[in-house]
């Protein structure tokens, strides 16, 4: 868990179970030091005055009318995050985390993007949003059941912190979570991808592609005028290739812009080798100049993937009204 708290336990020449304790209380939902009973209150006491508990702390929370809870949480230096805790049936929730306070890459259509740049977060500022929606959960007598990198930043500019985080959420003495579990989406950071290749756990990518053609995408992701669609899907086949899994395809149908038949028919012609599934996006508006596909698009495009022997899905958005669903991130009041 926290580094920061092992080496200060260390420093004081504490035991090695009383970092387990900690770990335990964290897991448990202890939000304070004063909770974290197991510790002798002299050591609590230490404790508090030169190190939080928790990385992130929420200070504002919002939930939606489909069940979707958004939180706003504060780094110690005063950031503001969001993470955002997705429900299903049968009490399985799906956590999407934020990876940077912000985004360099600026997609047109995503509120994170008209941000701005941020920090890239820690491992620990990543892994304790999932520690504590887990704790969320289980207190709802839910099951976190999983995890996606598809909130604030690119991940795949954050590597170190990232899969540091995704060892933690993975290890048994973690969340336990399985590697299919958790999902990396990325625009295309190709160098990432390819960090990925040789990432030992073998967690599920995700590619936001937006656009069958280099100018369209160009227009809507800048990153595509340094590694264009051709560069960023050799990098996916590796990915494939290496795990066995494969690589989902996120595709945001806005209105006259990506959602043609002909616009169909080439991405499809790009994707028939098995190695990619297609996961058609409502778009959500964020303010700016595009409109999400009206219905009848929506299955002329469908169709013409399946007459090409593709299988998309099509994900609706949740946590719309709260600014919560993808491409809304931007630290909107909670
Ligand atoms: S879609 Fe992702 S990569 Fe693009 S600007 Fe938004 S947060 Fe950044």
């Amino acid at each position: 868990m926290s580094d920061q708290v092992a080496s200060i336990l260390k420093g004081w020449g504490e035991p090695d179970y009383r970092l387990r304790q900690v770990e335990d209380a964290r897991r448990a939902g202890a939000r304070e030091w004063a909770e974290v009973t197991t510790l002798p209150l002299s050591l609590r006491e230490r404790l508090e005055e030169v190190v939080p508990l928790w990385s992130v702390v929420p200070d504002a929370l919002a939930e939606s009318r489909d069940g979707t809870l958004k939180w706003r949480l504060r780094t110690a230096d005063g950031l503001a995050i969001e993470s955002v805790l997705i429900s299903h049936a049968r009490g399985r929730r799906t956590l999407c985390v934020s990876s940077q306070a912000g985004c360099a890459l600026g997609c047109r259509f995503c509120a994170t993007g008209a941000m701005g740049p941020g920090r890239d977060l820690t491992a620990r500022e990543i892994a304790d949003q999932a520690l504590l929606a887990a704790a969320v959960a289980r207190e709802a007598e839910a099951r976190l059941g999983n995890i996606v990198f598809m909130g604030m930043g690119e991940p795949l500019q954050n590597t170190g912190a990232v899969f540091d985080a995704i060892r933690e959420i993975h290890a048994p003495t973690g969340l336990g979570l399985s590697a299919r579990s958790i999902a990396v989406s990325t625009a295309g950071w190709v160098p990432g991808i390819e960090e990925m290749v040789s990432f030992e756990v073998p967690v599920r990518l995700a590619l936001s592609l937006h656009a069958a053609d280099d100018d369209t995408r160009s227009a809507l992701m800048p990153i595509n005028n340094r590694w264009p669609i051709a560069n960023v899907l050799a990098a996916c086949r590796r990915y494939a290739d290496r795990t066995g899994r494969r690589v989902f395809i996120e595709y945001l149908l806005l209105d006259g812009v990506n959602d043609s038949a002909a616009d169909a028919r080439r991405l499809a012609s790009q994707l028939r080798d098995g190695r990619f599934h297609v996961n058609l996006i409502e778009y959500n508006a964020t303010g700016g100049a595009y409109r999400g596909s009206p219905p009848e698009r929506v299955r002329r495009f469908t169709e013409e993937l399946q007459a090409a022997g593709l299988h998309p899905s099509f994900r609706r958005s949740r946590g719309a009204d709260i600014a919560a669903a993808c491409g809304q991130l931007a630290n909107t009041p909670a």
